[in-house]
């Protein structure tokens, strides 16, 4: 039963927005989180699942690499957290990510990954002790032990669960509308207005109508991304093997994610036979034996971009209690328990590490500016 007034209402029950509902839960606030569709079913479902802090820094090490690094150390608590509070798993897979060189060029490509304490160079032959079968033109790889990998839909589901279990109250197949003011703020949604002192919009790529209603000028963009499941009978994989943002991340229920294209600007869910060709291709060159490997699914999803590929995380400029957490573009799932644990801190006035703030506050085009 919906009632007619909240603390905090978070609209969008993707990662980011059931990682906020299960934190402000476990601190006790009275929450309520609505979702358009089903809880995870938009581009969380569609992710791969790595947890790549190191992989997707890029040798950004200043800004992005701590925050990641912040929430991928937080997994190896939640994981068994979240099982004790929901019953359920996340399917945390160790192992971590061989980053594959295939000549001197792509060697040098991942010195600045290198330089970090946690990952090692490994030539050929160690390589293939790790994982036997890997392509004879393999030169060496970076290996990440602490990139290891979740299942998003199931590490979603556990979120919403632990926080319905905390208290807080869900809401699928409810659309937010617009967001009004009167003493507190007035929700408009598809089964009528509620109200809420705290407002937190983690509506992902499908954010800009709600932007455009708070008077915020910012946009999200679409990167979409086509990815295949697969199975097979040898023995699975111990680690993810990527390359050229292309990558194979073996998981916990025994299938096996071979991702995955990035297309600029389409806002179409739908699974072309030239990107599936594209990824057989790539998957191949990696592991020439995944050729006999068997489709169980195909999955696709738009990755939510802002104008300099970090996340909006923070309060509306205007507004104190009106928050936003969007545009998490290829790491939400990585980013989810960080941005949950920033968003619960601003909300209660916790001290919050002010670089975060001014990294990621939605308004840092224009301050940039003046
Ligand atoms: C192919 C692919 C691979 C990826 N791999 C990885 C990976 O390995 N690791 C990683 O960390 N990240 C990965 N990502 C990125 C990750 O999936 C996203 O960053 C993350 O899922 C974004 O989560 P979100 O909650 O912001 O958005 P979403 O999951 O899209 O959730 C937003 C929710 O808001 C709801 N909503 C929208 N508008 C409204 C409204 N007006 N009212 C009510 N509800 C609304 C929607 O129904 C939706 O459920 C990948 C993405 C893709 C596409």
């Amino acid at each position: 039963m919906m009632r007619s007034k909240y603390e905090v209402i978070v609209i969008g029950g993707g990662i980011i927005g059931c990682s906020i509902a299960y934190y402000l839960a476990k601190a006790q606030m009275d929450v309520a989180l609505f979702d358009g569709g089903k809880i995870g079913a938009k581009t969380t479902q569609a992710a791969a699942g790595m947890l790549g802090a190191h992989s997707e820094s890029d040798g950004d090490y200043s800004l992005f690499f701590p925050f990641a690094r912040s929430s991928q150390r937080e997994y190896t608590r939640l994981k068994d957290e979240l099982y004790e509070v929901s019953g359920l798993d996340i399917g945390y897979r160790a192992g971590g990510i061989l980053k594959l060189a295939f000549n001197e060029e792509e060697k040098q490509n991942l010195h600045s990954l290198l330089t970090q304490p946690t990952v090692q160079w490994l030539n050929f032959n160690e390589v293939n002790m790790l994982e036997h079968g890997i392509s004879d033109d393999v030169l060496g790889a970076a290996y990440i032990a602490d990139d290891v990998n979740v299942i998003p839909s199931s590490t979603c589901e556990a979120f919403a669960k632990s926080a319905q279990v905390l208290g807080a109250s869900l809401f699928e197949n409810c659309t937010v509308y617009s967001i009004g003011k009167g003493r507190n703020y007035i929700v408009n949604t598809e089964k009528g207005n509620v109200e809420a002192k705290h407002i937190v919009v983690a509506t992902g790529v499908y954010s800009n109508h709600l932007f455009q209603n708070l008077g915020i000028s910012e946009q999200l963009s679409p990167v979409k991304g086509e990815s295949l499941i697969v199975q097979h009978d040898g023995p699975m994989l111990r680690y993810t093997l990527f390359h050229d943002k292309s990558y194979i991340v073996p998981r916990n229920n025994g299938k096996l994610v071979i991702g995955a294209t990035m297309i600029q600007d389409d806002w179409s869910e739908s699974i072309c036979l030239q990107s599936v060709e594209g990824l057989i291709k790539k998957a191949k060159a990696m592991l020439p034996s995944s050729a006999n490997w068997k489709i169980v699914g195909f999955t696709s999803g738009l990755r939510p971009t802002t104008f300099d590929g970090h996340p909006f995380i923070g309060r509306h400029p205007e507004e104190e209690r009106i928050l936003i957490a969007c545009g998490h573009f290829r790491n939400g799932i990585l980013l989810a328990p960080a941005t949950g644990k920033m968003i619960r801190d601003l909300i209660l006035n916790n001290e919050v590490n002010q670089e975060w703030v001014d990294a990621f506050r939605i308004d840092r085009r224009q301050m940039a500016a003046i």
